[in-house]
């Protein structure tokens, strides 16, 4: 049976587009999946264009497989995903080594597009728009957490982002196709869910009839198997008073939200088009605090945007410490082309922005610290996961705010148990706890 290897940059969507391409190449017993570049058939690159670095990282990758492709010339290789949608068929002029180019509108073709490829022997290229497609197959049996698309694209048009271009206009999938396709992974095994979306909180407003992620997720609390229901990634400017009260109220959602300030500045998010100023979300996160105690807060921050002064940099490292984040993103402004703020004329050097997204991290550290300390003490529900990455002695695995918890498990527990652990220890980025014997197997 031939091979496929897949390699995947960038976000959770893309993890879960290359699940599903995954499941589609090896329904039917037509292909396998290998670890091993060296063995494959087949090589998909699912790619990210969010910044230039991932672009490069790309290059590199193609550059590296050259020699394989050399050894073995019926290896066809695949670049899908973001990059793909961007930049199509420049792709092959500047890698000739690459047989097929496709956009994620492209995925639910997947199998006919490879054997294009194979048989015609010359470059496909599929980078046009598609219908709205929910393509469901995962390969093998899935983990006890999995990402669930619940929209694609976005309206929102973010002076820096690429993302409208790459993913399109926002489309939300049918309720009934959600709940359809979560209904199954519970019945594998599922016990999480993480419903994804570009801007996951606008969910629903251009179905008929219009709906909303709120009643989305009251829907999903309903469904038995599913212990905890999470969401990302929420857009500030469409956060509504009733979708923080799901997060108090609807049982199974994780008392966590991931909000992307982007700047701290008013004067960077107008020129960001962001749709909100910095008093507004300070307005949305006192509510938020205010209606879901404990509730933990994350963000994606951009520094060195064009023209941002020392002085707008200070209003985003004040930001961080007024909302006390437990957890903070930080990316270096990257330049993409056709982007309305890569024509800006105050772009930054590269020096002064890796010196502020060092100060950055410096404080988000700090802040995020504190919050963890906090936590010390108490007792919490940890899902875990496996085993730590540190010591493979130890297990870890997620409180509901989403923080990481390593434990000694005493060799009683599995992947995918629901325990409770009491924190010991506050490091800067994860827990350490011990296992609360008595109530160990909540679920
Ligand atoms: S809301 Fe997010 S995905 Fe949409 S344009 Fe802005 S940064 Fe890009």
């Amino acid at each position: 049976m031939p091979k496929l290897h897949l390699i995947t940059y960038g976000c959770q969507m893309n993890e879960y587009d290359s699940e599903r391409a995954a499941g589609l190449l090896t329904q039917l017993d037509r292909y396998e999946l290998t670890d091993s570049p060296a063995e494959a058939d087949l090589i998909l690159l699912n790619t990210c264009a969010i910044r230039e670095k991932a672009e490069e990282k790309v290059f590199s990758k193609l550059g590296e497989l050259r020699a394989l492709k050399r050894e073995k010339p019926s290896l066809l290789i695949g670049v899908m995903g973001c990059m793909a949608q961007l930049r199509g068929g420049a792709i092959q002029q500047r890698a000739p080594i690459v047989d097929l180019v496709f956009g994620s509108p492209a995925i639910a073709r997947v199998g006919e597009l490879v054997e294009r490829a194979r048989r015609e022997g010359r470059p496909v290229l599929d980078v046009g728009e598609a219908p709205l497609v929910k393509v469901t197959s995962r390969p093998g049996r899935p983990a006890p957490k999995a990402f669930v698309t619940v929209m694609e694209g976005c309206d929102k048009h973010c002076t820096f982002c690429v993302v409208p271009v790459t993913r399109g206009r926002e489309r939300s999938h049918a309720p009934a196709a959600i709940l359809a396709e979560i209904r199954e992974l519970a019945r594998a095994g599922v016990r999480e869910v993480t419903l994804l979306g570009q801007t996951v909180n606008a969910y629903g407003r251009d179905l008929t009839p219009p709906t909303d992620l709120a009643a989305l997720l009251e829907r999903v609390n309903e469904l038995e198997g599913i212990r905890r229901i999470r969401f990302i990634t929420s857009n500030p400017y469409n956060l509504t008073s009733r979708l923080v009260r799901a997060l108090r109220d609807v049982p199974k959602v994780c008392e966590a939200l991931h909000l992307p300030l982007q700047s701290g500045s008013n004067r960077i998010l107008a020129a960001m088009n962001r749709g909100y100023t910095r008093e507004r979300y300070l307005e949305l996160v006192a509510e938020l605090r205010e209606t879901v105690p404990g509730v933990a807060l994350t963000t994606d921050l951009i520094v060195g945007f064009p023209g941002e002064t020392e002085e707008d940099f200070a209003q985003t490292a004040d930001m961080v410490e007024r909302v006390g984040f437990d957890g903070v993103f930080a990316f270096r402004y990257s330049r993409r082309p056709g982007t309305p703020a890569a024509a800006m004329p105050t772009q930054l050097s590269e020096d002064v922005k890796a010196h502020r997204n060092t100060r950055i991290l410096e404080v988000a550290e700090r802040v995020g610290a504190a919050q963890n300390r906090a936590l010390e003490g108490r007792e919490l529900e940890v899902m875990v996961d496996g085993a730590s990455r540190r010591d493979p002695g130890q297990l870890s695995g997620r409180t509901r705010c989403n923080r990481v918890v390593n434990f000694d498990g005493g060799g009683r527990i599995d992947v995918g148990d629901f325990v409770r652990v009491r924190v010991t220890q506050a490091m800067p980025h994860s827990l350490r706890g011990t296992l609360v014997e008595e109530a160990a197997h909540v679920c």
